[in-house]
């Protein structure tokens, strides 16, 4: 089978080319052309663990090919995978402009039967309207099918959660759609990955609604966090406890500095503005989004009452800077807030990140970019723990203490242990915890 990917990002590019891996024949399209000339060099624009193996093999068995040509990719296609982005709006909502730029080029390029699949995530009503679109911009009458296939891949381990999927969701209108669908993912229906199969709405609010409610779980425990804080509990005790019980599990109950990265954040926004827009009151996902922005505001606040409000002119070291481990993603990254929040108090930073760097220097140019944890924590007056890369697991917290200036340790993701960190001579911060 052929397909062709649009949109050649995180998503998509996994997307290709794990299903070149499963033997499919995939054209990957994207308008960016530096980005489409390094992936035909099998340079993958961004981190991803084993994503670069995966793109180099199948470039050189020619089952993956890189192109801006969409018109030539939908031609040899069957099944047209639209995998754009769907940034928020000022408003929360989800901006559909490129999924709707893309709609128009599928329809004016179409000649024969295509499976149009939305794999961006899309707020309910999008596959309809996709539809519309296409029927109105064919140049002459040709059938195609749309389905939903949301995607539920996790950055730093999203080749592997692309391979083993948890569950694979489908949405679509015709038997002939739902059977195309079946055949591309054969490969993890030999697994026996759970597959829900439904109506093109059900899927599309399958994927807000899972994340809706991880990004609810963290907040949840984040604010049972401040609550430890005010009574002398321990928040980990409590997260350990409550994930035995397997009505809850385990997952997604550590207490930090709050959810960021581009799927949360946007996709809480938007269905929220969804469901606005239907009359419905979404009270708990709201709730969620609020906590969250608190829990940034309270831990970045402690590092600066730590310094008796008056923080202009000391040296805070930064560890993290990427939204989560294993990825150079910085978008809506705690990190980033507390930079922000601390350069509007004149503070002077010092930051160091295993691949985020790069990224974050388009945002911060003028804060001292280091080349190792160590280099960040010489001569700084406090040391902050915002991703919990495995790296700063181990750290040599002695030599750190020698190096620093002053004792002030933050460990915004609770990953050292309190009275260790304390014995060294430190004055240790960490969340829901004594
Ligand atoms: P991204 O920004 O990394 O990639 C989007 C790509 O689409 C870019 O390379 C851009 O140049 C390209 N593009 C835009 N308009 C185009 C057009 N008209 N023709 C061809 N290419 C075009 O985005 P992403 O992180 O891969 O996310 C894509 C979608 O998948 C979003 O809806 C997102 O919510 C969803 N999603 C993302 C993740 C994730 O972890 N990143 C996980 C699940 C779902």
């Amino acid at each position: 089978m052929h397909i062709a990917i649009i949109g050649t990002g995180y998503v998509g590019l996994v997307t290709g080319a794990c299903f070149a891996e499963f033997g499919v024949f995939v054209t990957c399209v994207d308008k960016d052309q530096e980005k489409i000339k390094k992936l035909k060099k099998g340079i993958i624009p961004f981190f991803e663990p084993g994503l670069e193996d995966i793109v180099k093999r199948n470039l050189k068995e020619n089952r993956l090919k890189f192109t801006t040509r969409i018109d030539e990719a939908i031609n040899e296609s069957l099944v047209v995978f639209i995998a754009v982005g769907t940034p928020p709006r000022g408003d929360g909502s989800a901006n559909l402009e490129y999924v709707e730029e893309v709609a128009k080029e599928i329809a004016k390029n179409m000649k024969s039967y295509k499976v149009i699949v939305t794999k961006s995530t899309v707020p309910v009503g999008t596959g309809l309207m996709i539809k519309e679109i296409i029927k109105k911009n064919l140049e002459k009458p040709v059938e195609f099918d749309i389905v939903s296939n949301p995607e539920f891949l996790r950055e730093g381990s999203a080749v592997e959660d692309f391979m083993r999927p948890n569950r694979v969701v489908i949405g679509a209108e015709s038997e002939q759609a739902i059977a195309i669908m079946k055949d591309l993912y054969r490969p993890l229906y030999l697994i026996e990955t759970p597959f829900v199969i439904t109506d093109i709405a059900t899927s599309e609010l399958i994927k807000y609604a899972t994340n809706s409610f991880l990004a609810t779980k963290i907040s949840f425990i984040n604010e049972i966090s401040a609550l430890c804080e005010a009574v002398g509990a321990n928040v980990n005790t409590v997260a350990k406890a409550m994930g035995l019980d397997g009505r809850i599990g385990p997952k997604f109950l550590h207490a930090g500095i709050g959810f960021g990265g581009s799927c949360l954040p946007k996709d809480t926004m938007a269905l929220v503005k969804v469901a606005e827009e239907k009359g419905v009151e979404l009270s708990i996902v709201k709730a969620a989004i609020e906590a969250n922005q608190r829990q940034r505001e309270r831990l970045t606040a402690k590092i600066i009452n730590a310094f008796d409000n008056n923080i202009q002119g000391k040296t805070v070291g930064i560890l993290g800077l990427s939204f989560k481990p294993n990825t150079d993603d910085i978008r809506e990254s705690p990190a980033l807030y507390i930079i922000h929040t601390l350069l509007n108090k004149k503070a002077l930073l010092k930051v160091y990140d295993p691949a985020a760097m790069e990224n974050t220097k388009n945002i911060f140019p003028d804060i001292i970019y280091c080349s190792d944890p160590y280099s960040v924590a010489k001569n700084s007056d406090a040391l902050v723990i915002v991703t919990e890369w495995n790296q700063f697991r181990n750290l040599d917290i002695e030599k750190i203490k020698n190096l620093m200036k002053g004792n002030l340790f933050f460990d915004f993701r609770n990953i050292y242990d309190p009275q260790k960190i304390r014995q060294l001579g430190f004055k240790y911060f960490c969340v829901g915890r004594y």
